[in-house]
């Protein structure tokens, strides 16, 4: 709720701030259990330091991060790990994340027995499990990261997330390395896991039709604020915002089942460390008014379980 992520901008031998860059602006949004929020915008817009701070790598500026009527952002030490393992992360590229020195079966069961949940032989058995439910061979087991396809590595950095019965994963371009055709097939496993695991989903990713593909509701993000959020068939079939619609425009997958707006998105990005006063897509913006420049719009639901931040749905 209100979630602000300021990053201090440090120059020169003494560090002194000098200001800051507004990378999360007043977010707030909910993620139901078994649901998944997906989250869209350009590269920069702060999708990836919203997930961090739901993971609790990142702590926010200001706001609250609410679990299970829980404030996770006032927790510490032992009870904020204990809450931890209910939020788990998956990555664009799972080799980073994924230790090179270790065998699968290692990696899977690593987080069991770190935790102090499972004795080593527990942990690999239910490695092996897990590692069947993604799709691996037992035999996989007792190889290397090194000698998988980026596809099976993705497999693996599910199966690890998986071994702790998290409430909600995080994945952040989970499958925007891959091949279509492998991303198509990470995909439906992990919309499998979910009915199965009753997991929720919150899916970064910048690819519109990915998305669509997986999200229950999707929100779309610009310059750190979540200027629309909504079901997924009303944001896809009824864009509100004028950056979503834009979005929507340039997007080859989406635009052939929509009827075709001439909105091209002029302008650069302005940068986050010196965001425009009221609107942040003003600058861009073809529909932008006087009131744009002066008064930053709040989101607001224009049609229930469809909400806007736009003067003029207001
Ligand atoms: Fe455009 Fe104004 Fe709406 Fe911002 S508030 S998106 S500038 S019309
Ligand atoms: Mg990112």
């Amino acid at each position: 709720s209100h979630i602000k992520k300021y990053f201090p901008i440090q120059v020169g031998l003494l560090r002194r701030t000098v200001g800051h860059v507004k990378a999360l602006d007043d977010v707030s949004f909910h993620i139901a259990r078994g649901e998944t929020l997906g989250i869209v915008g350009e590269s920069g817009c702060g999708k990836s330091t919203l997930g961090r701070m739901i993971m609790r790598v990142l702590d926010p500026t200001e706001g609250s991060i609410l679990f299970e009527g829980q404030n996770l952002t006032e927790l510490k030490g032992a009870k904020l790990r204990k809450e931890r393992r209910n939020f788990q992360m998956i990555f664009q590229d799972p080799y980073a994340s994924l230790n090179p020195k270790m065998k699968v079966t290692e990696i899977v069961a690593e987080p069991l027995f770190v935790n102090g949940l499972m004795t080593r032989k527990q942990a690999t058995d239910q490695a092996f499990q897990l590692m069947k439910r993604v799709g691996l061979r037992e035999s996989d087991g007792e190889r290397y990261p090194h000698q998988f396809s980026g596809g099976q590595r993705q497999r693996i950095g599910i199966a690890r997330a998986l071994a702790l019965s998290p409430k909600l994963i995080v994945a952040d371009e989970a499958v925007s390395a891959l091949d279509v055709s492998i991303q198509a097939q990470i995909l439906n496993l992990m919309m499998d896991l979910k009915k199965e695991f009753n997991l929720s989903y919150m899916f970064i990713s910048h690819n519109l039709s990915v998305v669509r593909h997986l999200s229950d509701r999707v929100g779309v993000m610009y310059l750190g604020n979540m200027v629309e959020i909504g079901d997924k068939d009303k944001l896809y079939q009824g864009p509100l915002h004028p950056y979503t619609r834009a979005l929507m425009a340039s997007s080859p997958i989406v635009k052939r089942n929509q009827h075709r707006e001439k909105v091209i998105l002029q302008g650069e990005i302005p940068s986050p460390a010196n965001p425009p006063k009221g609107c942040p897509f003003h600058t861009r913006c073809p529909q932008a008014m006087d009131i744009c420049k002066a008064v930053k719009p709040a989101l607001l639901e224009a049609v229930p379980g469809h909400a806007v931040a736009c003067h003029l749905y207001e």
